[in-house]
């Protein structure tokens, strides 16, 4: 009886994970077609001064509607796409939209708008990856300083020696590195001991930020003088404890949710949060 079950348990695992494969193999057959089809799209999420609720910049994320017209998740087709290798056409897409964005939002008024871009660790194992983003820089007259390229806490990172060249290059370039997700990884302190990150983002794990994990890790990011951004941001009293602990910086759903470019002002205060705790 019980031999049975567990056999019909196996089967129907089995028939799942085929699903899963499935899908997934269907998925890396549309993203051959994402780009020329004009399926992929970048929106973009205010990142906030706590002090006074200025936006100081945005973080690019990518979206996709695949030809079945479906909203696929980056969480969902990001791995799928570092698996296929589809990552660095797909990544290579994002730095230029998001810097022609930013050069245009610059041209535009907000001459300090700084930009975040997430970026694999895939493609920062591609030997051209400095002098392409170089080459798209140059090309717009973005200085590099504006750039923030994202990076989350990866053993594939610090284990592989090509990829800790690419960050020092990419710090040599004049790009800030910022540590994506930061808490997450159990290696937290080496990253920062041996790599060139400027900025540390707290991932939205830890908010609403009423716990000794949260004010630890920022009291550490303050004692090595780096500055944080909290990413998840939902709500007034998650607000109130990252302004008490001095987090710089940060992001979420309580000032904007991402919108593409024409949705988004550079120039919005978000002033009534501010005078609320004032
Ligand atoms: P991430 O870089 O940690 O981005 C933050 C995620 O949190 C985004 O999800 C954002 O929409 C979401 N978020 C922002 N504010 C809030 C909030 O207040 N509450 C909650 N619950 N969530 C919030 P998204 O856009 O679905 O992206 C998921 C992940 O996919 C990103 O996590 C990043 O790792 C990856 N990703 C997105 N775009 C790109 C890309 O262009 N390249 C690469 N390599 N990865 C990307
Ligand atoms: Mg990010
Ligand atoms: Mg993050
Ligand atoms: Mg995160």
């Amino acid at each position: 009886q019980a031999k049975r079950a567990g056999k019909n348990r196996y089967k129907a695992f089995d028939r799942l994970s085929a699903l899963k494969q499935n899908r997934k193999l269907k998925l890396v057959d549309q993203l051959h077609h994402a780009i020329s089809n004009n399926e992929l799209s970048v929106v973009y999420q205010p990142i906030v001064r706590l002090a006074d609720g200025m936006t100081v910049g945005s973080e690019a994320l990518l979206r996709w509607t695949n030809s079945d017209n479906e909203a696929i998740s980056p969480a969902e087709f990001i791995p799928i796409a570092e698996h296929s290798g589809q990552i660095l056409d797909i990544g290579y897409w994002v730095l230029e939209q998001a810097c022609m964005q930013c050069k245009k939002w610059h041209n535009e008024g907000a001459p300090h708008h700084a930009m975040a871009i997430n970026v694999s660790s895939h493609q920062l194992k591609d030997p051209h990856f400095t002098r392409r983003l170089a080459s798209i820089l140059t090309e717009l007259s973005l200085p590099a300083s504006f750039i923030h390229l994202e990076v989350t806490e990866n053993s594939a990172i610090t284990e592989d020696q090509a990829s800790v060249a690419t960050l020092h290059h990419l710090a040599g370039l004049g790009t800030k590195l910022l540590l994506d997700d930061f808490g997450t990884g159990y290696s937290c302190l080496s990253y920062l001991k041996d790599l060139p990150f400027h900025i540390l983002k707290i991932d939205k794990s830890f908010m609403p930020a009423d716990n000794t994990i949260a004010s630890t890790i920022i009291a550490m990011g303050h004692e090595m003088n780096r500055p944080i951004v909290a990413e998840g941001i939902e709500t007034m009293p998650c607000y109130a404890h990252l302004k008490a602990l001095n987090c710089q910086y940060g992001q979420g759903f309580l000032f904007q949710k991402p919108v593409p470019p024409h949705q988004f002002d550079t120039s919005k205060r978000y002033a009534c949060i501010t005078s609320v705790l004032a």
